[in-house]
């Protein structure tokens, strides 16, 4: 017999495909069950227009698998097309013919590797298991059959030989058992049932195997005696729920399959399925959670969807059909147009699953807004879980997505305290309003309580709450919603004054200058200017902030661990001059007692922080200081 050496390239890449890339060997079986499938769907193929493939045609193609524990051999057996002589030299003597070369180089980028782990490499993985691999094939136009052996080292040798039906036989004989790898599970009953379950559930044709089963043998009357018995069964279900016509899948079984493969406890909020035809096919079914998943918020929980081809599992979690301010969706997609075989280059992969990607954002999106739109109890409960989420999506990357995202973010508003959206919002301003307003604060009653709120509510101004900490971030990405820029009440500039009421306070502003810098000198540093307030009504103090770094934030960056140049904002102390509290104060500097000016200033200062939320700096020294007053 002719002993055949492999293609110099092809044996470096069996080398390091055997030794290092996978740590994942169990994908062997999944790769060989798929070769047996597309076999059998090919000599289907032809027995369409060949008479003679069709009367050698199985009744029932299938796959079989059978193990040897003496011999130490698993071997997968198919009802396909068979290959010839020439095949065999062909297809199994080259590594991924196509694509070797690029193969090889996607393997210097150790990153990569992960990625190329998830997608096949075929044939050869079986040597990831076994130390020699035994191919018996017999094509379906012909009288001869071939024995193709190798032990993925020295070379392959093909021989003729005699088998009965057409089709293949892969017998791989397993190595040793190591101290790091039990090959011998792979002859184990539950070992194979798993993993087919788990890569192969999905193959169209039966995957059979033996498997044993407790039975009860007694006869009426007698005491239960149990027997195992053995019996070959198929293991895959084969249909997919996703594959199957929406009329013929109830809403309960969607919950079902969410339930079993998500591990959601209760139903998901909502399903949606897509069946796109196009560019690239693919058929998704994917499920907004009804519950928020316990480790969301932890670097633990991975965003993904599940990539099917063809009924094999391809990645478990693909990242990049999924944005991630979409993370919390779970499902899977199955596109046919996504070649197993490494071969393809993988940037062809990139470019059909950013475009199934695409196409997905947008059916998430409109489900959401649907939802949105017709159903605010839903959509509210689905909020509560994940709108933090969106909020960061419109946030992120320098408001990047907000387009994505801005029709979906809800918040609380003055208008009648429920949620709301931007578009709602904008559609209720009164012509004279140029800004849509918020207000930031823990809650709604503590927003509810700012001093400035007053004026605002006065003028018929809605407010929206933001009681999340990244509501301003968002404001800040999105700067404006349908040309109508964000803006702060308790912004220095929140202008929420008529000109003639402008007017006013600015002559007031002159009036008192001497007065507002003599505050400002004496609390040192701590506030950028005090001004006449453009935004009190009752109140007699607030703050409010100049630049980017607001109140809110200043918390926020303030909680964050580490103590470094950390924002703070520029603080404008605003004092109400129709106050008694702004009487007394001009009384005492204005007859000469600037000391008690100066302890006045300081209180309202304080006041003010303690309004804004923020610490006071010394709590022992402003109790004495009120305490001298009393
Ligand atoms: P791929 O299947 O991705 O093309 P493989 O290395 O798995 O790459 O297989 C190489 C080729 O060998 C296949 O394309 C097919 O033509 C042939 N082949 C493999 N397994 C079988 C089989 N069970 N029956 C018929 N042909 C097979």
């Amino acid at each position: 017999m002719e002993k055949k050496t492999f293609k110099a390239e092809s044996q470096r890449l069996l080398d390091l495909m055997i030794n290092s890339i996978y740590t994942h060997k169990e994908i062997f079986l999944r790769e060989i069950i798929s070769n047996a499938s597309d076999a059998i769907d090919k000599l289907h193929f032809v027995s369409l227009t060949d008479e003679a493939a069709r009367q050698k045609m199985a009744d029932n193609p299938a796959i079989n698998i059978y193990t040897d524990k003496e011999n130490n051999t698993l071997t997968v057996v198919d009802d396909g097309i068979g290959m010839s002589y020439e095949e065999l030299e062909d297809n199994l003597g080259t590594i991924a013919r196509s694509g070797s070369l690029q193969f090889k180089q996607q393997l210097d980028e150790k990153e990569k590797s992960d990625i190329i782990g998830q997608f096949g490499v075929g044939f050869y993985s079986a040597f990831m298991v076994a130390d020699k691999v035994t191919v018996i094939t017999k094509r379906y136009d012909s009288d001869k059959a071939y024995k193709w052996t190798s032990d993925g080292v020295d070379g392959y040798a093909i021989e003729e030989c005699e088998k009965d039906k057409i089709g293949t036989e892969i017998i791989m004989h397993l190595k040793p058992d190591t101290d790091d790898e039990k090959y011998s599970s792979y002859l184990e009953e539950y070992m194979l049932k798993s993993l087919i379950k788990k890569y192969s559930d999905y193959i169209r044709h039966p995957i059979i195997m033996e498997v044993s089963s407790s039975v009860n043998t007694a006869k009426d009357g007698e005491d239960p005696k149990w027997e195992t018995v053995k019996s070959r069964e198929t293991i895959n279900s084969m249909v997919p729920i996703w594959q199957r016509p929406k009329s013929e899948v109830s809403d309960e079984d969607c919950n079902n399959y969410y339930k079993e493969s998500f591990g959601g406890f209760s139903d998901p909020l909502a399903t949606i399925r897509v069946s796109a035809e196009g560019v690239v096919s693919y058929k998704a079914m994917l499920f907004i959670p009804g519950e928020l998943p316990y480790n969301y918020y932890t670097r633990e929980y991975k965003r993904g969807l599940q990539l099917y081809s063809n009924g094999v599992l391809i990645m478990d979690k693909c990242e990049q059909l999924l944005p991630e301010y979409f993370g919390f969706v779970k499902g899977v997609v199955d596109s046919p147009d996504l070649s197993l075989n490494i071969s393809r280059e993988l940037l062809q992969h990139d470019r059909q699953l950013s475009i199934i990607a695409k196409n997905i954002e947008k059916k998430i999106k409109n489900e959401l807004k649907k939802i949105l739109d017709t159903d605010m109890d839903k959509f509210e409960s689905f909020w509560k879980n994940f709108g933090r989420h969106v909020k960061y999506g419109a946030a992120s990357d320098y408001g990047m997505h907000k387009n994505a995202v801005e029709e979906l973010l809800v918040f609380y508003s003055s208008n009648d305290g429920k949620l709301t959206t931007l578009e709602s919002y904008v559609s209720r301003m009164p012509e004279s309003q140029k800004y849509i307003y918020y207000a930031c604060g823990d809650s709604v009653a503590k927003i509810s309580a700012l001093p400035q709120m007053e004026l605002a509510l006065n003028k018929g101004y809605e407010i929206l709450y933001f009681t999340e900490d990244v509501d301003e971030f968002v404001a800040q990405s999105l700067v404006a919603y349908k040309d109508k820029p964000f803006k702060s009440i308790t912004a220095e500039d929140s202008e929420l004054q008529s000109e003639d009421e402008k007017k006013d306070t600015e002559q007031k502003q002159q009036d008192n200058k001497e007065l507002l810098n003599f505050i400002k000198e004496s609390l040192s540093g701590k506030i950028t200017k005090a001004v006449i307030s453009s935004k009190l009504v009752s109140h007699p103090v607030c703050l409010s902030t100049e630049g980017p770094v607001s109140i809110e934030m200043e918390k926020y960056f303030a909680n964050m661990p580490g103590n470094e140049n950390k924002p703070t904002s520029s603080k404008v102390l605003e004092l109400n001059p129709d106050h008694s509290a702004f009487a007394a104060l001009k009384e005492a500097y204005s007859s000469g007692d600037k000391e008690k000016a100066a302890k006045y200033s300081e209180i309202l200062y304080n006041q003010a922080l303690l309004i804004a939320g923020l610490p006071i700096e010394d709590t022992t020294k402003y109790c004495d200081l009120i305490c001298s007053l009393m």
